[in-house]
């Protein structure tokens, strides 16, 4: 089906070679592509303001008169500048144009104009250099701000888009079908765009606006169940349930009901003769690497061997450290493949996969680095920390022949956005900690508190406990914050004289700061001041405080993580958050931390305080990017587009009739996103 929306936009009216190349530096290539250029923003001429009041600095709508129009002066060679006199009768201000002998002799003298610029202090009187303008008679008084390239004008993009949403016919554009808007109540697609577009008021864009981004919401949705649906229909080993006693009674503790579930799932998932896609979603400290293990001893157990993979070595070496002591002492062999290892041992690992000597090999990347043969790899898991996009967890899927795959959460995210986000996998909820866990006491306070923190920290030392303190890496010390190393010098000759104090950083050779763990972890070490690499770092029980330095600088939910390191043993721990930063927000973010030890909660909060940002930030998951919508507002869109693509789809096909516009456009998605 061809139409004249998918020709080139070349054959624009007022486009022509030239124009359609730039067009395309924005990705812009057909008519269509065009009419999905949405605006950024608007600039809103409808209601201008007298000049008398504009603020200096500040961008500024006036309308006022042409007086006079002084004559060009050639400030330096291709630099003209035209300067023109205008009033409002509250007051005069002059206008600056640089170079477009076009702008200034369209401009009139004794007729009235649109102007919106930045305002600037003249001498005594106001100027505005470089404006936007537009005729007072002018009947669209809202006009559109499209990202540009260089070359391009905002005008030549805005009439480029006119023309090019004169050719669309509703049938073009259309993707959802009729029951389905009418259920939704959301206005039809031609509509949305050219209210988008072109609004009669600000308040008009916001239904088009919701149109749109339910349409994204609704096809990410789609293509996640689609992607889910192809994965199932890859063979791979199916494994029956292995006797779970002897993993059963290595634990050193009884599992959660909420890990027993997970695992059940789990095991459920790998009995299947299609691949296990599952997400274990949890909290800091809810167990997940137990629920991880139990499904390596099943594989080991079924003959297969199991990967699991971790974004750094630090959390790789202690994934390595918790696995053996959950598997060797029932007969699993676990080994520890990382990138700082001599060629000699890992010469040894790579023949121990080959051979499958080893049941479960942990590491970082290097577990899939070209070279490493396993003898029957079922099980890849991989600990989304710092988040394998979904290609490359697919890609790594392929050195297997279509291993399970288990992911495990770093962060805990609201089930509605896990959802979305992670929409092509099952999930598996943790929600339930260890008993006996007890809740860390968070506070925060200001630097001029610091000697106190001190001093209750030196208690909690001085019976026997440890802790950490984090402060910011070596390259981040701006200005009256200090780094990591001289933080550690500092507190070493004056409050914390004669503890014995260790240093951890990211810019620090993996020996070195495996060397440093493991003397903390033996308790040879009080203190560890440390960046935010612990926040994967070690399990050591006995630290039992943790003071975080100039606190607002994390996001919620790194906070969380960071204090996860603590309360991990028997003790009562203490979180201690040190902040300068008395803004409302600052207050109401180390609000949350103190009152909630839910971190569910906390990332729902922080997506709220914060917006998605990169924590939630879709590319890092290797989704397409949401243009439109957004994840922090649009929790009722987002809960909408899922119930309508449930409806939509069986088994993950489009089933409905009339739902061709719908799958084509959920193809394109995926096609741009993995090509
Ligand atoms: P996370 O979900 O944050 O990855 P971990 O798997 O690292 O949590 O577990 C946190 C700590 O709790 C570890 O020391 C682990 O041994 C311990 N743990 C896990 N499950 C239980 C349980 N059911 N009972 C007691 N302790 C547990
Ligand atoms: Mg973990």
């Amino acid at each position: 089906m061809s139409c004249k929306l998918d020709e080139s936009v070349m054959y624009l009216k007022g486009v022509g070679p030239k124009r359609a190349e730039l067009f395309e530096k924005l990705g812009i290539k057909t008519v269509r592509d065009l009419i999905y250029h949405l605006p950024r923003s608007y600039t809103d001429y409808s209601s201008p303001v007298p000049i008398l009041s504009t603020e200096i600095g500040e961008v500024n709508v006036v309308e006022a008169e042409v007086v006079k129009k002084s004559r060009p002066a050639m400030i330096r060679k291709g630099m003209t500048l035209y300067k023109l006199l205008v009033t409002d009768g509250t007051d005069d201000m002059s206008v600056v144009i640089f170079n477009s002998q076009y702008m200034f002799d369209s401009l009139k003298e004794g007729e009235k104009y649109l102007l919106c610029g930045k305002i600037t202090a003249d001498g005594k009187r106001r100027e505005m250099s470089s404006p936007n303008i537009l005729s007072s008679a002018a009947e669209d008084k809202i006009r559109p701000i499209y990202p540009l390239t260089a070359g391009l004008t905002q005008s030549a993009v805005t009439n480029a888009v006119k023309n090019a949403l004169g050719y669309a016919l509703p049938a073009d554009l259309e993707i959802l079908p009729p029951d389905i808007l009418k259920k939704t109540g959301l206005m039809s697609e031609i509509d949305a765009l050219k209210l988008i577009h072109f609004p009669k008021s600000l308040k008009d864009a916001d239904p088009a606006r919701r149109r749109l981004a339910f349409d994204e919401l609704l096809t990410l949705r789609l293509g996640m169940t689609e992607l889910r649906e192809r994965t199932r229909k890859l063979s791979t080993f199916s494994m029956p349930k292995a006797d779970m006693s002897g993993f059963i009674n290595s634990l050193p503790f009884r599992l959660t009901g909420a890990q027993g579930r997970a695992i059940a799932e789990c095991l459920e998932d790998m009995k299947m003769p299609t691949p296990m896609n599952r997400l274990i979603l949890g909290d800091v400290g809810s167990g997940k690497t137990a629920v991880a293990a139990a499904c390596c001893y099943n594989a080991a157990k079924n003959g297969a061997q199991a990967v699991m993979m971790a974004p750094t070595e630090i959390l790789a070496a202690q994934h390595f450290e918790s696995l053996k002591g959950f598997l060797e002492p029932s007969g699993v062999k676990v080994g520890l493949l990382t990138g700082s290892l001599t060629k000699k041992q890992k010469a040894e690992i790579y023949s121990a996969a080959a051979s499958g000597e080893l049941d479960v090999i942990v590491g970082t990347h290097a577990v899939f680095q070209e070279g490493i043969e396993y003898s029957r790899l079922g099980l890849v898991i991989t600990d989304e920390q710092h988040r394998f996009g979904v290609a490359q967890r697919s890609a790594l899927a392929k050195k297997g022949e279509n291993p399970h795959r288990l992911v495990m959460s770093a962060t805990p995210i609201p089930r509605t956005l896990a959802l979305m986000i992670y929409g092509e996998l099952d999930i598996s909820v943790l929600d339930e900690l260890p008993a006996g866990r007890k809740r860390t006491e968070t506070y925060a306070v200001t630097g001029k508190l610091r000697s106190r923190a001190f001093a209750f920290v030196k208690k909690e030392l001085d019976r026997g406990g440890q802790a950490y303190i984090v402060c910011p890496a070596i390259d981040e010390g701006a200005a009256n914050m200090k780094n990591v190393s001289e933080y550690a010098e500092e507190i070493a000759s004056g409050e914390f004289k004669g503890y014995r104090i260790g240093v951890l950083h990211g810019q620090m050779p993996a020996a070195k700061k495996d060397a440093v763990m493991k003397q903390f972890k033996d308790h040879e070490l009080d203190i560890l001041v440390c960046t935010t690499v612990i926040e994967v770092g070690v399990d050591v029980p006995n630290a039992t405080v943790m003071v975080i330095e100039n606190a607002d600088r994390y996001g919620l939910s790194q906070l969380h993580q960071l204090r996860g390191r603590v309360g991990r043993g028997e003790r009562q721990s203490y979180c201690i958050l040190i902040t300068d930063n008395l803004s409302d927000e600052s207050r109401k973010r180390m609000k949350v931390l103190s009152s909630t030890p839910d971190g569910f909660e906390i990332s729902e909060a922080d997506l709220e305080l914060r917006g998605p940002g990169d924590f939630f930030g879709s590319a890092q998951h290797g989704l397409p990017p949401l243009k439109i919508a957004d994840l922090a507002s649009d929790g009722e869109l987002i809960k909408l587009a899922q119930k309508t693509a449930d409806s939509l789809t069986d088994t993950g096909r489009i089933t409905l009739p009339g739902c061709e516009p719908l799958r084509r456009r959920v193809g394109s998605l995926f096609e741009k996103t993995y090509d």
